[in-house]
Formats: structure tokens, sequence, C-alpha cells
């Protein structure tokens, strides 16, 4: 459903990916493994539509058939692409609530902003979240596992058909993280397709990828099952 061919992106003139490959089947879990500051966050952001991302001539991202490389994010979120960030920026003066209300209203029609507010308040307590911070501004002030647990409450109240979590378990404590990922696991739908950028092994193993794959370089270097994590938690990145 989700195929990318040849991807090259540059930031600032810098180019960060050359040449990622990849095909993400419906409904299938994925884990995207690799050192620190090899390109992970940036093929994310590049299958997002991040403005300040530049793709390279020739690159494809296809999404159910369709070329996403000239929609802009928000288009690419209404055909049900989400980013849950790596590190969510603050935006003073906008509450929780209010991102929720954006991001769900002009989507769901069939959603109004009282119906929205029931949904919210029940997911958030299967969380944990306090009904304060709800009306708090947005990642002001949270703590890391405070603002996981929000972009994971976002991402179930989109119904994403692809989910893209990028290092959700950074930050956050081993129950919090427990909790998170069972949440997941009941609100995503299930025919949803999820790629998990994470360095936990912990996550690893919670969520049981169907597949892992390896980014080196701006590149994937390496695929296969469960024994590919496996490899590297006894090996390290080196090897590769
Ligand atoms: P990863 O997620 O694998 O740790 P990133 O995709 O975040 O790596 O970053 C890859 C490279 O791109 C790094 O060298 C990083 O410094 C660089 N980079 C990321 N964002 C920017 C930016 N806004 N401006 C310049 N360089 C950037
Ligand atoms: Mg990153």
């Amino acid at each position: 459903m989700l195929t990318i061919k040849n991807l090259t992106a540059s930031i600032e003139g810098k180019q960060i990916l050359n040449g990622v490959s990849a095909t993400f089947e419906q409904g299938k879990t994925y884990a995207l493994l690799g050192p620190n500051g090899e390109g992970k966050s940036t093929l994310g952001n590049a299958i997002m539509g991040r403005p300040d991302i530049t793709v390279g001539d020739g690159s494809e991202i296809v999404f159910d058939g369709k070329d996403l490389t000239p929609l802009s994010a928000d288009e690419r979120a209404r055909l049900g692409i989400f980013l849950s960030f790596q590190n969510p920026l603050p935006i003073p003066g906008v509450s929780v609530m209010d991102l929720f209300r954006m991001a769900v209203l002009g989507k769901d029609k069939e959603m109004d902003a009282m119906k929205l507010h029931l949904r919210v308040r029940e997911l958030a307590q299967e969380l944990s979240i306090k009904d304060e911070l709800l009306k708090r501004s947005l990642y002001e002030g949270f703590s890391g596992g405070e603002k996981k647990k929000v972009e994971a409450l976002q991402a179930a109240l989109l119904e994403p058909r692809f989910a893209l979590f990028d290092e959700i378990d950074t930050g956050v404590d081993v129950d919090a993280l427990k909790a998170i990922v069972a949440f997941l696991k009941k609100h995503l739908p299930e025919d949803a397709t999820l790629l998990f950028i994470t360095h936990s092994h912990k996550l690893l193993s919670a969520i049981g990828p169907d597949a892992v794959l390896v980014m080196k370089g701006g590149k994937i270097v390496k695929s296969g099952g469960k024994e590919v994590a496996q490899e590297i938690e006894e090996q390290g990145f080196e090897a590769l």
C-alpha cells in the first residue's frame, strides 16, 4: 500500500536520504532501526511531507496508487497518513484539546465538538492522562511520557491507514510504554500499516513487528524478520 522507490531527500542543501526503497503492506507492522543521525526521522518526515524537506527528482512515494510527492502534509494527513513526532514542539496558546479539534473535526464529518470531547476524555482516561493536561498549552512543560501519550491519543482519534511512530518510547517509563503499546494495539484500525522507528528492544518485543528494516547512511541496508533486531541487539550496528 505504501511503496517508496529510490527516495533521495535533502534539508537545507544537505543530502540526507540517499535512495531509500521499501514496501509497506496493508495491516502489517514494521520496525525501522539504525544508528543516530542516519536519516530515520528524515524518512518519516519525507513520507509525511514536511515542507523543509526537498525530495530529489526520480523519487517515488506511492500510497494506494497515488503519488504523494506533490501533496502537502495536510493533504497526506487527509489520505490517512499519520506521523507521531520524535520531539513534538510546544505550541503556546494552543491547548491539547484545540489540537484534537483541528485534527479531527476537519476530517470527520460525523464528529461534532461534544462527541469529540467525550471521546477524548474516554481515551485520555485509558492512558491515565489527567483532564487538566488537556486544557494546557500543547507540549509546554510536558514530561516525556505525557508528550508521547498525547501523540498516541491523537493517533487513536485520527484512525490512520499508515501510522509512523518516531521513537514513541523515548523519555517514557516502562509502565507508560506498556500502556501506550496496549492502547495503540486496541485503538488503531486493524488494517492500518504501522511503522515504529525505535532503539527500544522492549518496544520491539511488545509490538512484534512483521519485518525489521535497518537504515544507515540514508539507505535501507538490511531487512528481514525479527532475527535482524536480535542480531543488532547482540552485535550492534557496526557489523552492518
Ligand atoms: P535519525 O532520526 O536517524 O537519528 P535524522 O533523520 O534526524 O536522523 O537526521 C539525519 C541527519 O540530518 C543528521 O545528520 C541531522 O543532523 C541532519 N538534519 C536533520 N534535520 C536537519 C535540519 N533541519 N537541518 C540540517 N540538518 C538536519
Ligand atoms: Mg530520529
